[in-house]
């Protein structure tokens, strides 16, 4: 009987610790899950398209992470994978978009913005090739529903859509010997170091805090120049007052 009593309570015991780390490593967990998912789709790509998984380069203000790049014939995609539930709404030029779970929402960036700046920081890496060898692709892994309006070009599609969106491209941009040279640079400059790749996650926490923080102190949180109101074809705005040399819109 007293056996069966510390079984007992050995179980709960457990299984409240098990909880209780669930809760605080979901969020990475699920990333975890859809990144492996896609990572896995891609490996469904035939012998033409080469893969790399989670990249990690070093640009000249910090690192910056990739989720996936193809390199192909065909172009160098560079694939941003997103793990949101829930209906998705935002549109191409907007700062932020939102997903809409059971009625509660919640802003994220925009992902198009944001892949954006991945691709720029892998075409300075490799440089010497044209912008339209470079394809930015966002993959929604998880079940969602996508309310946006999007230009295709953008490339937003859910985890089913990417293999024929990627084999929509099928003009040659690039020879034999430059798939060859990118994957050759790219396998050098990913970093592995998993020292540095601890900084990289701390570096994006403290730079999304400070972006906030400005953002409530009514500055740009690109150049730091303040905020003001503007009006524009679709409405008024609030944009950095360091246009034109700074572009930043908040939403
Ligand atoms: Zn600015």
């Amino acid at each position: 009987m007293e056996k069966l009593n510390v079984i007992l309570l050995l179980f709960i015991v457990l299984s409240s610790v098990a909880i209780v780390l669930l809760r605080i490593y979901r969020a990475r967990i699920i990333g975890y899950i859809g990144e492996k998912k896609v990572a896995f789709v891609l490996s469904l790509l035939n012998r033409k398209y080469r893969v790399f998984n989670d990249v990690l380069i070093a640009t000249a203000n910090g690192t910056t992470q990739i989720d996936h790049i193809v390199v192909s014939p065909f172009g160098v995609f560079v694939v941003e994978t997103k793990n949101y539930k829930g209906w998705i709404t935002g549109s191409e030029h907007s700062y932020k978009w939102t997903k809409n779970v059971y009625g509660k929402k919640y802003d994220f960036p925009n992902p198009i913005t944001q892949n954006k700046g991945h691709v720029a920081a892998l075409k300075k890496v490799l440089h010497g090739y044209d912008s339209d060898v470079f394809v930015s692709v966002i993959v929604f892994a998880m079940r969602c529903k996508l309310k946006t309006k999007i230009r295709k070009e953008c490339n937003v599609v859910r985890l089913w859509r990417l293999l024929s969106r990627i084999g929509s491209y099928k003009n040659r941009v690039l020879s034999h010997a430059d798939v060859e040279r990118i994957c050759s640079i790219i396998e050098q400059k990913n970093i592995r170091d998993k020292k540095i790749r601890k900084g990289h996650v701390r570096y994006v926490k403290q730079q999304e805090k400070r972006a906030k923080k400005m953002l409530r102190d009514g500055c740009c949180p690109v150049c730091g120049a303040p905020l003001v109101l503007r009006n524009g074809k679709y409405g008024s705005f609030y944009g950095c007052s360091n246009y034109p040399y700074c572009s930043y819109i908040a939403k």
